[in-house]
């Protein structure tokens, strides 16, 4: 029920009430790099509110930087600590400060973490089971499925702020007449959660899965972007490749889980005949999260016409197999460090129902998606942009939402 007095954060279903409270990275026009937190149309600058006495702290001081990756090193109290300090600086009845605010319109978001490590985890079953069927029609799940959340370490180098446009790339893949080098005719969106890392497990020491969910400084937004001609040819027996790492987009704001509580849900039990949850993984912790999310798709026709980006997928997070939880436990079960500011992707978030397919792989299989300007698309063409928007819905809770996540294809190189 708290409201503020940024007016704007206390529209109904606006993505940053005061209950989110999500962290970010900005640059004022002309201004130095520094950490924010967007509150309803406006972002509340750190630095500022330190100096005027308003927040204290190392933790805030952290938050002021040009990336976050000190404050997630700091670990969930200290992150919680100050969320108490933002709540009770930015609730209605406290002294109104607009001279800390800059318009979120009028301000650029940056990469908010310098990202080390990236890696990108395989844990709808449904995802897995639609693309599998192809290779497998009787057995499409991969062997492990059902025992670990299932991996690989992908490319930190080309992660990038929501807004980066994402070059078709080159690459080898088959057609009829042999193997060529050309630009990918299946350019792929994958809708994923990204996953912040807090703290730091010294190598050689797993985090238990009764404290992984400690290790999660927050949620965001991941497009892994996806060449399936390249990734299909390249693929055996190592993994992806340069079907993936061509570049990653990450939202900018990162809602911690002080303001996803509300939203904690069971795990879906097991289905009748799935071997048990091996017991290093296995946690009667409600770590599931109630989450929509979305992917949509505008054209460069549609954007000329003024029609809205159409919505392809509407999918539910709560009904993944693995938890983020299990995969922070399963990634550090053999001694794996994770540092403050890794990101994980938490694999292509697609329910069973039709319209839940999370990527383009998946959707083409019940054939060409229609959009309302008359066209029809399989894979991205140029100009296409894609959009993320989530939000976390709770009986009895204000919902909050993420921002969005936004990438737009341009023509590949000419040679
Ligand atoms: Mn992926």
């Amino acid at each position: 029920m708290l409201r503020s007095w940024v007016n704007s954060a206390n529209a109904a279903d606006h993505d940053f009430p005061i209950q989110n409270l999500p962290f970010g990275v900005f640059t004022p026009a002309g201004e130095a790099l520094r950490g924010g937190v967007a509150i309803g149309d406006k972002v509340l600058d750190i630095a500022a509110a330190l100096a005027a006495g308003r927040l204290r702290g190392v933790a805030a001081q952290a938050a002021a930087q040009p990336t976050l990756n000190g404050l997630m090193a700091m670990g969930r109290d200290a992150s919680a600590e100050l969320r108490a300090q933002l709540t009770a600086l930015l609730a209605e009845g406290s002294a109104p400060a607009p001279e800390l605010l800059h318009d979120r319109a009028a301000v650029t978001m940056h990469l908010p973490v310098e990202v080390r490590n990236f890696s990108d985890f395989m844990a709808s079953r449904p995802h897995c089971a639609r693309l599998g069927r192809a290779r497998n029609p009787d057995n499409p799940l991969p062997p492990a499925f059902h025992h670990l959340p299932v991996a690989y370490h992908s490319r930190a180098s080309s992660v990038r702020a929501s807004g980066t446009d994402v070059r078709r790339p080159w690459g080898q893949y088959a057609q009829d007449n042999g193997v060529v080098f050309a630009p990918t005719n299946a350019m792929d969106f994958e809708l994923e959660m990204a996953i912040w890392i807090a703290e730091e497990n010294a190598l050689g020491e797993p985090t238990p899965i009764t404290r992984a969910d400690r290790r999660i400084f927050g949620v965001g937004l991941l497009n892994d972007w996806s060449v399936r001609d390249v990734q299909r040819y390249e693929m055996p027996p190592l993994g992806p490749f340069l079907g993936k790492s061509l570049l990653t987009s990450v939202s900018p704001w990162v809602v911690t889980m002080e303001a996803m509580e509300p939203f904690m849900a069971p795990l879906p039990p097991r289905l009748p005949g799935d071997p048990p949850c091996p017991a290093h993984l296995d946690t009667a912790r409600p770590d599931a999260l109630r989450v929509t999310m979305r992917a949509a798709i505008q054209t460069p026709r549609m954007a000329a016409a003024g029609i809205a980006p159409h919505v392809v997928t509407e999918a539910p997070l709560a009904e993944m197999y693995w938890s983020l939880a299990q995969m922070i436990a399963h990634h550090t079960s053999n001694g794996c460090n994770l540092l403050p500011g890794d990101l994980l992707g938490s694999g292509t978030v697609s329910g069973a129902a039709d319209g839940q397919e999370a990527c383009l792989a998946e959707l083409l299989l019940r054939g060409p998606i229609s959009l309302p300007s008359g066209e029809t698309r399989r894979f991205l063409e140029d100009g296409d942009s894609v959009i993320f928007t989530a939000r976390a819905v709770a009986p009895g809770a204000t919902s909050i939402g993420f921002g969005e996540c936004r990438g737009t294809i341009l023509p590949a190189h000419t040679r």
